[in-house]
């Protein structure tokens, strides 16, 4: 399903096989998760976008072939392809552990094309082994949704009474490890959406309320998935003295002015950018533990514009995956 242009429908096309290059494989896709950032590719929120495009970074898939050097996994083996598509590996970010700030790096289904379709090619070394336990529609939102919102999970640091704004395909995943850990959830949903609100009860939420609603006791922190700005204002308003508002996403629309009141008593305001490999091995190996059971709804590869509509509208419970 190749994107020709921003802010267009994608359309099906028959492409020739890709052929793996030096350290890369050809896998063939057994299922690719639909992410909230694909809807942001696609309508052009994210502007360097390769053109024309295969969207998709949340990739489950079978090693056929390997290029020169590619050692790493065997002929038929499972792997998951994330977000994370190249790093340098000598610049000043790479060389202090962070590689998801990376200047030169590279991502999946933006700069490289991704898994909406029937093969993709990856370089191995940012690849990861997929835990057995899952099946390969289960484990695909793991691998955005599960390491952006671990990741962010992180950043919210030891917060007992968590918040989190939107409660889509990462909130379901990061609510189950929180829960697990033993912190106390406050979800907050769009004004008078039941369906989100009820999964958020069903998944062990304290409380589940409006994102215009205050919390009934203030917050430790809160994580904002919604790509909606002015939830950072009523995330400060809801947030404890030294809490944390970590915004998830790779967009959002902007920031209204707040008075200083609201950020004053140390409370801060962070992103959350990209991950890094590690992220993806400890969350990878956490999962199975807590275990994160992911919701999902499978569509067919060719039903991929469906799939971006229904999400836009905020008509998807759990992950949206793809199958081809
Ligand atoms: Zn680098
Ligand atoms: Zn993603």
């Amino acid at each position: 399903m190749l994107l020709d242009a921003p802010r267009s429908a994608l359309r099906a096309a028959e492409l020739p096989a890709p052929v793996p290059g030096s350290g890369q494989l050809l896998i063939r896709v057994r299922a690719c998760g639909v992410c909230r950032t694909d809807l942001h590719v696609v309508d052009g929120d994210l502007a360097e976008a390769k053109l024309p495009l295969i969207p998709g970074h949340e990739i489950v898939g079978e090693v056929m072939e390997r290029g020169a050097g590619a050692e790493r996994f065997h002929i038929g083996e499972r792997v998951g392809v994330p977000w994370l598509g190249y790093t340098c590996g000598t610049c000043h970010y790479c060389k202090s552990g962070r590689e998801n700030l990376c200047d030169n790096a590279r991502f999946t289904g933006y700069h490289i094309d991704g898994g909406y379709a029937e093969y993709t090619l990856a370089d191995e070394r940012y690849c990861f082994v997929i835990p057995e336990g899952y099946d390969d529609v289960a484990a695909a939102p793991l691998l955005c949704a599960g390491l952006i919102g671990y990741r962010s999970l992180v950043m919210a640091g030891d917060a007992r009474r968590l918040g989190i704004y939107g409660f889509g395909a990462a909130a379901h995943i990061v609510a189950q490890v929180a829960r697990h850990q033993g912190r106390e959830l406050y979800a907050f949903t769009r004004p008078g959406d039941a369906r989100a609100q009820a999964f958020a009860g069903e998944l062990g939420a304290a409380w589940v309320g409006d994102s215009v609603t205050a919390p009934p006791a203030p917050l430790d922190a809160a994580i904002i998935f919604a790509p909606v700005g002015p939830l950072v204002v009523a995330a400060l308003r809801a947030t404890a003295k030294g809490g944390t508002v970590v915004c998830a996403g790779i967009h959002m629309s902007e920031i209204p002015a707040f008075p200083y009141g609201i950020l004053w008593g140390e409370r801060v305001i962070r992103s959350v950018a990209n991950l890094t490999r590690r992220d993806g091995e400890e969350f990878l190996a956490l999962a199975p533990q807590v275990p994160v059971k992911t919701s999902v709804e499978v569509l067919r590869l060719d039903q991929a514009n469906e799939a971006l509509a229904r999400l836009r509208e905020g008509r998807i419970t759990g992950a949206a995956v793809l199958v081809p």
